[in-house]
This record gives C-alpha cells, structure tokens and sequence, in this order.
C-alpha cells in the first residue's frame, strides 16, 4: 500500500492510521499526514464543540423521560 497523496511506500505503523469518524484507513504517510494535521486539529475542535451543544438538548429529553 502506498500513501493517497504522495505515493510514498506506508510503514506498519502508518497502515494501521484510520480516520476517526469513518473508520477508513486513511493510507497517508506521516509526511502528509503532519502536512494536514494542523487543519484537521483545527476542525476537531469545531467538531467538539458541536457535540457538546448537540448533548445538552438531548440529555434533557432523556431526563424528562
Ligand atoms: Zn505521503
């Protein structure tokens, strides 16, 4: 297997890398991947901020029941 964006040849390691939300091998080397970390970090704590909203409405409907 060979990284998606550069075709550099994937260790171990890196084939074993998934994406967090679909659970998809992301088959990117760690040059790349540090490439887009910062972006990706950036949209982890958007992310996390939407589920935390999203909890609090849905917490309350579990209490009412
Ligand atoms: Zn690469």
């Amino acid at each position: 297997m060979r990284c998606i964006i550069c075709d550099a040849k994937l260790t171990d390691g890196e084939l074993l890398k998934r994406d967090l939300f679909t659970g998809l091998p992301l088959d990117t080397c760690s040059t790349c991947m540090g490439s887009i970390g910062e972006a990706v970090a950036e949209d982890f704590e958007y992310i996390d901020d939407v589920n935390v909203l999203s909890k609090i409405p849905l917490d309350k409907e579990e209490n009412d029941l």
